[in-house]
């Protein structure tokens, strides 16, 4: 298995770290516009694996050498500095797009790879990577809401004391600022949320879950004013996703691609099912009406700001 990292900034150098760990990559290529930069984290990423599993690691000078990669990651692109939503990332990072989706395309299968896109923000860069690169929907795959999960799961593990593998709770719609708790589903290994509250005497008034929310929205914001960018999250969470589709896992993930929602086609995260091609299924969540209207607003403002791009 071989895989390609494109931008080995904060965030590419993380997801490295965390897929060489996992032991499941044999070779890993990684490219930046700053060669120097590609080749010291080849180097020291080099000399970290000779203490686990064998992978080999080297940085590339051009996209020649991503050829046979299986799956391309892009991390490439500006990141938030402090008081900057995502959004604002939009025309800086649509320019870095349009410049290397087209090197990626004309050096790989077409018929075998997949695309994890991580750059920001994230949903309008699903749409215009897939628009370009022209490959089913299904296999230009976004990180999407699975670290906004994961921020939900580790605040809900705090507060209830119970182990994040029990808790079973998802964050859906943009990655940013609109994102949605999908409050309907979550259960504690199959106990409604409620009824877990009630029998392990905590009470969870919707004071608590609008806190909650908020500390899932701002958990970037946060990180970011105390170490300048966050990247330890994206990378496992990058991980995670690889393995699913490089083991043909079939698990449910909160992905982004692009999909019918309502009367538009737009990417965002929902639940959908994944394996060695890609998104499978794409899973309608039984959402409550006002999280069904929240869900819609944040598609029409991954709409509104992918339309911008185009004008
Ligand atoms: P960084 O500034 O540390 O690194 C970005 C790297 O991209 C740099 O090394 C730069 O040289 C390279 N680059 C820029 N344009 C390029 C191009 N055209 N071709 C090749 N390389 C190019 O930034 P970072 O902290 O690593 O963040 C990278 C992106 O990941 C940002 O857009 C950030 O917002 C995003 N991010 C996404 C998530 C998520 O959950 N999806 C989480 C964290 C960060």
């Amino acid at each position: 298995m071989k895989i390609a990292i494109i931008g080995i900034g904060s965030v590419g150098s993380a997801v490295a770290t965390a897929v060489k760990n996992t032991g499941f990559v044999h070779e890993m290529v990684l490219f930046d516009r700053d060669g120097v930069r590609a080749r010291a984290a080849a180097e020291d990423l080099g000399h970290a694996a000779s203490f686990g599993f064998d992978v080999k690691i080297t940085a590339v000078s051009s996209y020649r050498g991503i050829k046979g990669s299986d799956i391309v990651i892009i991390s490439a692109g500006a990141n938030q500095k402090i008081g900057e939503t995502r959004t604002d990332l939009l025309n800086k990072n649509v320019e870095v797009i349009k410049d290397i989706i087209p090197k990626v395309m004309a050096n790989v299968d077409i018929k075998r790879v997949k695309i994890i896109m991580v750059t920001n923000p994230l949903d309008v860069l699903v749409m215009l990577a897939q628009r370009i690169s022209k490959l089913p929907s299904g296999k230009v795959i976004g990180t999407g809401t699975m670290l906004d999960s994961a921020r939900l799961r580790t605040i809900l593990s705090r507060q209830l004391s119970v182990s994040t593998k029990s808790i079973c709770g998802n964050v859906l719609g943009e990655h940013g600022d609109s994102s949605v708790i999908d409050w309907s589903s979550i259960n504690i290994d199959g106990i409604k949320l409620d009824d877990f509250c009630k029998q392990i005497k905590i009470s969870l008034p919707m004071t608590t879950k609008n806190t909650i929310c908020h500390r899932v929205h701002n958990a970037a914001y946060e990180i970011i004013q105390g170490r300048g960018a966050t990247w330890d999250g994206i990378g496992a969470a990058v991980s995670d996703l690889l393995r699913c589709i490089i083991n043909d896992e079939k698990r449910v993930l909160t992905v982004s691609c692009v999909s019918g929602i309502g009367n538009d086609t737009v990417a965002m995260s929902l639940p959908r099912i994944v394996g060695k091609d890609g998104v499978i299924i794409t899973l309608k969540p039984k959402l409550s009406s006002i999280e069904s209207n929240a869900l819609r607003k944040s598609a029409k403002i991954i709409r509104k700001n992918y339309n911008l791009i185009n004008n």
